[in-house]
């Protein structure tokens, strides 16, 4: 037996949004400790699935379309019936809209809103009432931004969506911490993925973020393998309600 803090075996972890980008990342970095996965999302997830199994972890994919909360009961009857529990809860999934505040419509309001907060919560929710019914604990990691602490311009409802996700992550550890489940969030600075191709792809915007990067370089979702192996393990028993940054530095410039 590991006698390693960060040691996941035996555990399993539902990773949403975990067909790519930082989701992959996140699943792959939780499988290579030890974790076996439930994948969720919209998107078939062939290539973690592939990567998972190579590692030896069992996966589980389940469909599920996160815009809305209707599918939530069912993932996670079939995760505990399948897998006989979840440890580990990441809410990955989200997305983003961009427009100026003044055309900003409702419905890039509200789908952004709905997918990256109300799901996350009620997942979150339906999680904890499974893991305290069962008297377990367990782990609950939400990805915020950068925008959970600073406004940006443009994205309306990701930085509303991800000021509150920030501030659910506090609520719920004040509340679940005393029944033996850590709620924290991991922060990521400015990764090359989907989400970041447009701001990638506009020269100007590109040149303006990498130059206060005080790593000097976009992040990679592989560069939040050690936080979230951090946060899913014992090593962080004793963390509750923090916001970890993982950002190359971005918010000490
Ligand atoms: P991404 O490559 O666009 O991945 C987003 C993931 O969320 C995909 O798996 C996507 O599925 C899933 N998703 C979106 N809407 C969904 C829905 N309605 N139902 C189910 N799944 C849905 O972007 P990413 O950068 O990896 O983003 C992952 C998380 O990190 C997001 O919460 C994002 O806000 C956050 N984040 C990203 C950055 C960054 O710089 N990239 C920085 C800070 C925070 P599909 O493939 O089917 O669309």
């Amino acid at each position: 037996m590991s006698t390693s803090p960060f040691d996941l075996s035996g555990k399993v972890a539902l990773v949403t949004g975990a067909n790519t980008g930082i989701g992959q990342g996140l699943a792959l970095a939780l499988a290579g400790a030890g974790a076996d996965i439930v994948a969720v999302g919209r998107s078939e997830p062939v290539a973690t699935e592939t990567a998972v199994k190579a590692l030896g972890r069992r996966f589980l994919s389940l469909s599920a379309d996160l815009s809305s909360v209707d599918p939530i009961r069912a993932v996670v009857d079939q995760a505990w019936q399948v897998m006989g529990k979840v440890d580990i809860l990441i809410n990955n999934a989200g997305t983003i809209r961009r427009s100026d505040a003044l055309d900003f419509s409702e419905t890039d309001w509200d789908q952004v809103i709905d997918t990256n907060l109300k799901s996350a919560f009620f997942l979150s929710q339906a999680v904890a009432r499974r893991m305290i019914g069962e008297g377990r604990g367990g782990k609950i990691i939400n990805i915020a931004s950068m925008l959970s602490f600073q406004g940006g311009i443009r994205v309306a409802s990701y930085t509303a969506s991800k000021s509150g996700l920030a501030g659910i992550t506090r609520l719920l550890a004040n509340e679940w911490a005393p029944k033996g489940i850590n709620v924290n969030a991991i922060a990521p600075g400015y990764i090359s993925t989907n989400n970041t191709q447009q701001l990638r792809d506009d020269e100007t915007r590109s040149r303006e973020i990498l130059g206060r990067i005080p790593a000097g370089r976009w992040g990679q979702p592989d560069d939040l393998a050690g936080a979230v192996v951090f946060l899913a393990s014992a090593a962080s028993d004793y963390v509750h309600g923090a916001i970890l940054p993982v950002d190359g530095g971005w918010l000490a410039r």
